[in-house]
């Protein structure tokens, strides 16, 4: 074990391990030793798989409704404290430029995860930050003002410690929910958790068959009759159920629901269309081609794919073609629930943001111990908000720890 104590100790070196390491090393006013540590060999693993690996980093308007999870005050606090636009000129700095696409996602211009990585880690370096991979955390306790982390492979000392090591999600990348116990060991209240931003599955064996397919759909998710949200976009049917962004962004409702409150799912599939203006273009539509089949009706009117007009019209036998304008819209899925951490891309809830100070992300509990990224209990969209999430948070996390260090 080291004699003299770190200054500052980053447990986990993903998105908001790295990015509270530069601001860490960046704030500092004198040579402190700053130290990363990761359980991992190679870090970074979710930078390189996000966005299909194209990384995508943040979004052109990012706001507190984007996320869910601890209270939106805190969260939109956080996201002005290290804002989108602080984001891009950042990532420009350290040699990274970014493009807007037209969904309004932004990613590297190299359409690669790792332009992200290898400039985190380069700043990093060049801010003084040491880095020590294959290093596990297995506890942490604090001793008078300082910390003593345990790990598989020894013992450190710190005068500060930050825990950005991410939930539980795609626990092959490293995110093991160690640092969930952790922060729970050290009198930490924990949000329960569930994955998020996964794939739901189904026994309808009728949608399975159209796996490949894609189409635009709006999914309202309701609890004892009642709507409690709404997401649309992209829908993918799969062999197994339900994917695409807007079933992995309506997921974490599903997950967290109590069967007691009869979750279920609805999908519009032709959202941004009243009934009424469905009314109307069914009976311009019949007068046009008196002698065409409602088949026709959704698919050259809408463009929906025949397969799975096909299908909805299988499902729906005997209707007349105005009484297929219901089911189009409000069509319930089976659902028997969520794929779980493997799939997910983020972990909903973690550790309770009314315990965390929300200008520096300092336990309220534990003075000296700071928390950064999916660790906490906030989870945002697909759309590169969680990325906005981590860089927000460990930039507080990382600007804070380096002060009033004695
Ligand atoms: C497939 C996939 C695609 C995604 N795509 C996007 C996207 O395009 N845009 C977007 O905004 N978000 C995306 N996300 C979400 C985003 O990757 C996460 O929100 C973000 O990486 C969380 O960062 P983090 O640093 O908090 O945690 P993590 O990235 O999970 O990093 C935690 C680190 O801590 C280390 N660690 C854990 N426990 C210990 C321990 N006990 N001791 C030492 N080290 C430890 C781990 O090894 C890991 O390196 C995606 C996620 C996945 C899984």
């Amino acid at each position: 074990m080291e004699k003299s104590p770190f200054d500052i100790v980053i447990v986990g070196a993903g998105a908001a391990g790295l990015t509270t390491a530069i601001a860490a090393g960046r704030g500092q006013s004198k040579n402190l030793k700053i130290l990363l540590v990761d359980s991992r060999g190679k870090v970074g693993a979710k930078i390189l798989v996000s966005g299909g690996t194209r990384c995508n980093v943040t979004n052109r308007k990012v706001t507190p409704f984007d996320f869910q999870g601890g209270p939106s005050h805190f969260i939109k606090h956080v996201l002005e404290a290290f804002t989108p636009d602080q984001t891009k000129r950042f990532f420009e700095e350290i040699g990274v430029d970014l493009i807007l696409e037209s969904t309004g996602k932004y990613f590297p211009v190299t359409r690669s995860g790792k332009t992200v990585l290898e400039a985190l880690l380069k700043e990093s370096e060049k801010c003084g930050v040491s880095l020590k991979t294959g290093f596990r955390v297995t506890g942490i306790e604090k001793k008078g003002d300082v910390f003593l982390l345990r790990g598989e492979t020894g013992d450190l000392l710190a005068r500060r410690v930050v825990l950005a090591t991410g939930g539980l999600s795609l626990p092959e990348t490293g995110s093991d929910g160690m640092g969930l116990s952790m922060a729970a060991s050290l009198g930490h209240t924990l949000i329960k958790t569930t994955p998020a931003l996964t794939p739901l599955t189904t026994n309808d064996k009728d949608w399975m068959e159209l796996s490949g397919i894609t189409l635009n759909a709006a999914l309202t998710f309701f609890e004892d009759g009642k709507k409690k949200a709404e997401c649309e976009g992209s829908l993918l049917f799969t062999h197994f159920g339900y994917s695409g962004p807007v079933a992995l962004d309506i997921s974490r409702f599903f997950a967290y629901s109590d069967p007691k409150h009869s979750p279920e799912i609805e999908a519009n599939f032709l959202p941004g269309h009243t009934p009424e203006a469905l009314n109307k273009r069914l009976e311009i539509f019949r007068k046009k081609h008196p002698n065409k089949q409602p088949k026709s009706f959704f698919i050259e009117e809408f463009g929906l794919p025949e397969r799975f007009v096909e299908t909805f019209l299988r499902k729906n036998e005997g209707k007349n073609p105005r009484q297929l304008l219901h089911p189009i819209a409000h069509t319930p899925l089976s659902v028997t629930g969520v794929v779980g951490y493997r799939k997910a891309e983020v972990t909903a809830g973690g550790v309770d943001l009314k315990e965390v100070r929300v200008s520096t992300m300092e336990s309220k509990i534990i003075p000296g111990l700071y928390f950064a990224g999916e660790i906490l209990d906030v989870d945002g969209r697909i759309g590169g908000f969680n990325f906005q999430w981590s860089w927000s948070s460990g930039t507080v996390a990382g600007r804070s720890a380096v002060l009033k260090l004695p």
